[in-house]
């Protein structure tokens, strides 16, 4: 059977649905993610439900504008046609998400797939089930299979999804899987966004407000428990302030977690025990300067910062992906920033600076896929700004109308009329050069 397009009015109408479903059953996703990973309401609002929410608000209220044909101008040699841009659905997309983020990340990118029209097939991440259960229930209650279908379960799954020919390929997770995506996606010639992580730095420039470069580094790494992909990884500041840098942070972690984090209703847990071994091999005892309590019972990592660290240190070797955070101290700015270049391109680079133009300077020379200056994570709460990596950390965008982007094909149209035809381009082409260098040129 053929699968007919959406018109703008249905996909609209879909959409709307999508956001009631959700509200209606904004309880249960909140259980969910308390389940997998010990977040908050707040987080989960902020973060998953309300993100969502916004996201779906924006698409509707500007998909009319977005979808319809684009003219461009056409050069004279083409005279009377004119020319259009259609922005078309590919087909059947593959959405595959992590588990970090697993209600943002499943529906984000659905939402802009559906928005261009497309089917989608989706796939959660098997280490956060509660909210994959809970994402099966909305998306059942709102969607046909034949408009979603959602597949669970782990790497051989992903696997025989991966061998399947799909239109479009969606990747959101780590750097290594990314290019077993990628290659999967080679062998059907299949186009893809991979949405991947890396280790994004965040900058203390000498001029900057210390105190608050602390706080908001402090909410941006110890949210979700540092299971972020754009949370700062480590951070480089002046060697003469990381003293006061670490105060401050320990300030901060007081007032938001108290002085007992492991009781905080407001701290995340690390999603499995397998990630927590993990972070817990990356202590290294004699840097810690806050925290470094751990539980594996509770899968529990305290807010930890460690101070003094090399590049050469275990923690500096692969993402974090965990609330610890490394300080390296720095005495040569442009030493620092060549050292950051040296490794793969970042998801998120921010940079603290009261030096307007040092700080817009730095954002300009380095290459990362998006990030602030003098805050953390914030960028994507704008739903202009398109959200991707670039390198290791990514390639393609989201978030907004780039979403509705990524998942068209842009069609080229150009309409000729047929009340003239100029014989300029036809045979025999004798003495017509001259004239097509006047076109042509
Ligand atoms: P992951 O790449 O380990 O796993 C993602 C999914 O891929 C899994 O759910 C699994 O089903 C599948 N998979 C794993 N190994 C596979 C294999 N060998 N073959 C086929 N499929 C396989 O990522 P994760 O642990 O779920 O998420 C963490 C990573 O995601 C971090 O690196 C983080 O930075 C990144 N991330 C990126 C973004 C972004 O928007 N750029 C957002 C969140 C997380």
């Amino acid at each position: 059977m053929k699968n007919s397009v959406p018109t703008l009015e249905e996909r609209k109408l879909k959409l709307e649905r999508l956001k009631k479903v959700i509200l209606k059953k904004e309880v249960l996703i909140n259980k969910a993610l308390m389940d997998d990973l010990g977040k908050s309401h707040f987080e989960t609002y902020l973060t998953e439900v309300g993100f969502i929410i916004e996201e779906i608000s924006f698409v509707v209220k500007n998909l009319e504008n977005w979808a319809k044909p684009r003219r461009v101008s056409t050069p004279m040699n083409l005279f009377p046609a004119k020319s259009y841009i259609h922005p078309s659905p590919y087909g059947e997309v593959l959405i595959m998400s992590p588990w970090n983020y697993p209600f943002q990340l499943c529906i984000g990118p659905m939402i802009g797939a559906l928005a261009a029209g497309n089917r989608v097939v989706l796939k959660p991440s098997e280490f956060a089930p509660h909210t994959a259960r809970v994402v099966r229930e909305v998306i059942e209650e709102t969607y046909k299979p034949n408009e979603v279908k959602i597949v669970e379960g782990g790497v051989s799954e992903t696997q025989e999804l991966l061998k399947q020919k799909f239109d479009y390929i969606f990747f959101t997770g780590s750097t290594p899987v990314g290019k077993i995506v990628m290659k999967a996606a080679a062998e059907h010639l299949t186009p893809l966004t991979l949405e991947l992580g890396g280790k994004s730095p965040c900058l203390i420039e000498e001029s900057a407000n210390i105190d608050l470069a602390a706080k908001r580094c402090a909410w941006g790494k110890f949210l979700n428990a540092g299971q972020t992909c754009v949370a700062p990884d480590y951070v480089l500041v002046p060697k003469k302030y990381q003293h006061d840098f670490i105060d401050r942070l320990n300030f901060h972690l007081k007032n938001f977690y108290g002085d007992s984090p492991a009781g905080s209703p407001d701290y995340p847990r690390i999603v499995n025990e397998k990630h927590f071994d993990r972070l817990e091999q990356l202590l290294i005892p004699a840097k810690i300067a806050i925290g470094g309590e751990t539980s594996r019972e509770n899968k529990f990592i305290s807010p930890t910062v460690m101070k003094d660290v090399s590049w050469s240190d275990e923690v500096m070797q692969d993402e974090i992906f965990g609330p610890i955070l490394p300080v390296i101290p720095y005495e040569d700015l442009d030493e620092a920033l060549e050292e950051v270049a040296k490794h793969s391109k970042p998801l998120a680079f921010y940079v603290f600076s009261e030096n307007s133009k040092k700080a817009e300077k730095i954002m300009q020379d380095m290459s990362f896929g998006g990030g602030c200056i003098n805050d953390t994570i914030m960028h994507l709460g704008n739903p202009n700004l398109p959200f991707g990596g670039v390198g290791a950390s990514g390639m393609g965008s989201y978030h907004g109308q780039r979403s509705f982007e990524t998942f068209s094909h842009m069609k080229s149209v150009l309409v000729q009329k047929t009340k003239v035809d100029i014989p300029l381009r036809y045979p025999p082409y004798n003495g017509k050069l001259s004239w097509l260098k006047m076109f042509l040129r």
